[in-house]
């Protein structure tokens, strides 16, 4: 590909936070921290005076709330955030249709074939704060991984644009930790050659990386340092799972609470897919007891569905053959996964296509909703 390629990545600035301002704008200006209920919660998000205090997001809630005495705690709200993060993406996609969504609150966009693509961004950014009083991060360079560097760099409501060389000039000093793909074990790795910085990494022995590492992932941890990168930005990044989980505050093994819990977890669920539209075909169980042994049961559906009854009965169900005939150990955590997701539009013709499924799915309805 010889044409020269301009990749962007926006990511808004303490997403969850900034939504619940939008609605609670008395809080603005004040240590505000998204996070669950409960002794084991974690931050998700932390206000930029709440960051002040040194919170940040994955840190205990119980932590923040000893940093930050004066700090306000909020329970997250899933299905508000979609709602504004549809409305971002809607903006988003009226400059450009290549758009690849990486989370509710980022994405990477190829604005190669847009006229002029910087000031197209900048009138992204200022639309986004106009009509939804959200800020923004973006970077910008020839591929995706300078993008996502120089978004992070000035956060929040930075706005850097670099060449690949430019950004081994600006970030040589910095850990090979901040290049992602290269997480905080291999950065370990890394020290014990030598390497400490992006530069260091930059000029290490690519073969001496590659005995190490072998011939895919030494060549891959140099070019990171390089800031090469030649992934394209793949217009949707197709979700082929949905899930969700709990965390208990305290181990349990009541068979009627867990179920009740199930329960609830099965709605969130069916309303996720509902929402966005989608069905799916398998359902998993996640159990997690005290001693941290994590183990999965999936369920096949004759047809795929997003019906919340027929999603709990299954979780019971997997629920109730996990120890069975023993009664239930102590429970840490308990989560219902969603996945071989279709959109309902493609279900609703492949069944239209094979009218005897339908007839199929309705003794397994009765199976499971006894
Ligand atoms: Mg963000």
């Amino acid at each position: 590909m010889a044409e020269r390629r301009v990749i962007a990545h926006i990511d808004l600035d303490a997403f969850f936070v900034s939504a619940e301002l939008k609605r609670h704008p008395q809080l603005k200006g004040k240590p505000v921290i998204v996070a669950h209920n409960g002794p084991r919660s974690i931050v998700t998000t932390a206000s930029y005076e709440a960051r002040k205090f040194g919170i940040h997001s994955a840190m205990a809630a119980q932590t923040a709330a000893r940093l930050c005495q004066e700090a306000i705690f909020l329970t997250p709200d899933g299905a508000y955030y979609r709602e504004i993060s549809d409305q971002v993406f809607q903006l988003v996609r009226e400059m450009t249709k290549q758009v690849e969504k990486v989370s509710v609150d980022e994405a990477y966009l190829d604005i190669s074939a847009i006229e002029a693509p910087i000031k197209s961004m900048r009138k992204l950014v200022a639309d986004i704060q106009q009509s939804l009083e959200m800020d923004a991060s973006v970077g910008i360079g020839p591929n995706k991984l300078v993008a996502k560097v120089c978004s992070d760099a000035e956060k929040p409501k930075g706005f850097v644009i670099l060449s690949a060389e430019g950004a081994r000039i600006r970030f040589a000093s910095e850990s090979p930790k901040l290049l992602p793909g290269i997480g905080p074990k291999t950065a370990e790795r890394l020290e014990k050659i030598g390497v400490h910085t992006i530069k260091e990494l930059q000029e290490y022995s690519v073969s001496k990386l590659q005995e190490k590492w072998g011939k895919k992932q030494g060549l891959y941890l140099w070019q990171r340092a390089m800031f090469i990168d030649d992934t394209l930005v793949s217009e949707e990044r197709i979700v082929k799972s949905k899930s969700v989980e709990r965390t208990y505050p305290e181990d349990l093994d009541d068979q009627e609470e867990l179920e009740e819990s199930l329960r609830e977890m099965s709605e969130e669920l069916s309303k996720a897919l509902k929402k966005s539209d989608q069905q799916a075909k398998t359902i998993g169980l996640k159990i997690r007891d005290a001693q941290f042994k994590t183990v999965t049961r999936d369920y096949s559906l004759l047809a795929p569905s997003n019906s919340s009854k027929l999603i709990s009965s299954v979780a019971i169900r997997l629920l109730r053959q996990y120890a069975s005939p023993d009664p239930l150990p102590a429970l840490r955590l308990l989560g219902i996964k969603a996945s071989k997701i279709s959109d309902t539009k493609d279900v609703r013709e492949e069944s239209n296509a094979n009218a005897h499924v339908k007839e199929k799915l309705r003794p397994q309805l009765q199976l499971f909703t006894d």
